[in-house]
């Protein structure tokens, strides 16, 4: 009997474990609906110049229904704008059965603008975070979203204030018998930035969760990219910020590196599909032209960038300060004089035990 019982309440498990398993999902592709694009491809001469600006669109999103994150990003090398949204069902995410969804939405380092009715309707949003990057929040982006109470921006007031336009008309939310407009809900401060890594130590993503005051907590989880595998120790960081304090995280990814041509007759133009990263084997085809951003001082590190000049790639690297050359010499000299001393002392102890024991 009781080995029934057993059973029954193992398979129990084992179906609750697989249906917590089936439900978690992750929807993610350009951050337009293409089908409904396709089927208005005849639309009027209203909706005609944004489908032609859809085209060149590159914004993408990905909505984790287990954690209700969004993330919406088009990488900092490509600054984009999302959408002006001219109907709801350009969205891909507002549509119903993926509204409820979502909890918190990260717009990533390189988003230009929170495009019209991008977020119209989300129930459930609580907490929003938006990059240094931005420029513009449209008009009715937060409209009609009850449970916002956070957003965050990941720099000062007075950036936000000298460089982002807050479109006013129906950035509101009703919750209950008040109506709050979005941009009071708006905080400031400090941002922990997240770097994505692959086994080479190539960084291919970066981007800031920001805009947290001192004593606020934050979470952080490594997010779920196409054809590469977190390999990170953590699965999810947790802390509290205390006052002026920059906080930088590395994840770590393998990735399965498939190397697709970009530009026909240009060797190095060879990029990976899945982290981005440049085909090492035409390393030395690539023509560097080199920058330094920051000179480097005697105590401080520059900053050097370099573009290839025929596929556009871009790298940066640090530039020691020359009080590091100097060390190195420093320490040369050192090393070979204690090796010289080495060779020649003990030769001259010998000599003297010799002459004792004559
Ligand atoms: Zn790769
Ligand atoms: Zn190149």
């Amino acid at each position: 009997m009781k080995r029934i019982a057993f059973y029954i309440a193992f398979f129990a498990l084992l179906v609750a474990a697989f249906c917590i398993g089936a439900s978690a999902q992750i929807y993610e592709g350009r951050a337009l609906d293409e089908v409904y694009i396709h089927n208005n491809s005849h639309a009027s001469e209203g909706y005609r110049e944004t489908i032609e600006l859809a085209a060149y669109y590159d914004v993408q999103y990905q909505l984790d229904t287990e954690t209700g994150v969004l993330r919406i990003f088009c990488g900092e090398t490509n600054p984009q704008k999302m959408l002006p949204y001219a109907d709801g069902d350009w969205v891909p995410w507002t549509k119903y059965y993926l509204r409820p969804y979502i909890k918190t939405v990260i717009i990533e380092e390189g988003i230009l603008s929170v495009g019209m009715f991008s977020f119209y309707q989300c129930e459930n949003l609580e907490t929003v975070y938006l990059p240094s990057s931005l420029l513009r929040v449209d008009q009715t982006s937060f409209y009609e979203c009850p449970k916002l109470t956070k957003i965050h921006y990941a720099g000062n007031e007075s950036d936000f204030g000298k460089y982002v336009e807050f479109q006013d008309k129906r950035n509101s939310y009703t919750g209950g018998a008040v109506e709050r407009k979005a941009i009071d809900l708006v905080s400031f401060g400090e941002s922990v930035t997240v770097h994505c890594k692959n086994q080479d130590g190539e960084t291919f993503r970066t981007y800031k969760v920001g805009g947290f005051s001192a004593g606020e907590s934050f979470h952080i989880v490594p997010p779920t990219m196409e054809g590469l595998t977190y390999v990170g120790k953590k699965s999810e960081i947790n802390g509290v910020f205390a006052v002026a304090e920059a906080r930088e995280y590395v994840f770590e990814y393998i990735c399965p590196h498939v190397y697709e041509q970009k530009e026909e007759l240009q060797f190095c133009s060879q990029f990976c599909i899945y982290c981005g990263c440049c085909d090492p084997e035409y390393e030395d085809e690539h023509a560097w032209s080199v920058k330094k951003d920051v000179p480097r001082g005697l105590f401080r590190d520059g900053e050097l960038k370099k573009t290839c000049m025929v596929c556009g790639l871009e790298r940066r690297q640090r530039d020691f300060a020359y009080i590091w050359t100097i060390g190195m010499i420093a320490s040369v000299a050192v090393i070979g004089t204690a090796v010289f001393c080495a060779i020649f002392f003990p030769v001259r102890k010998k000599i003297r035990i010799k002459r004792l024991t004559w």
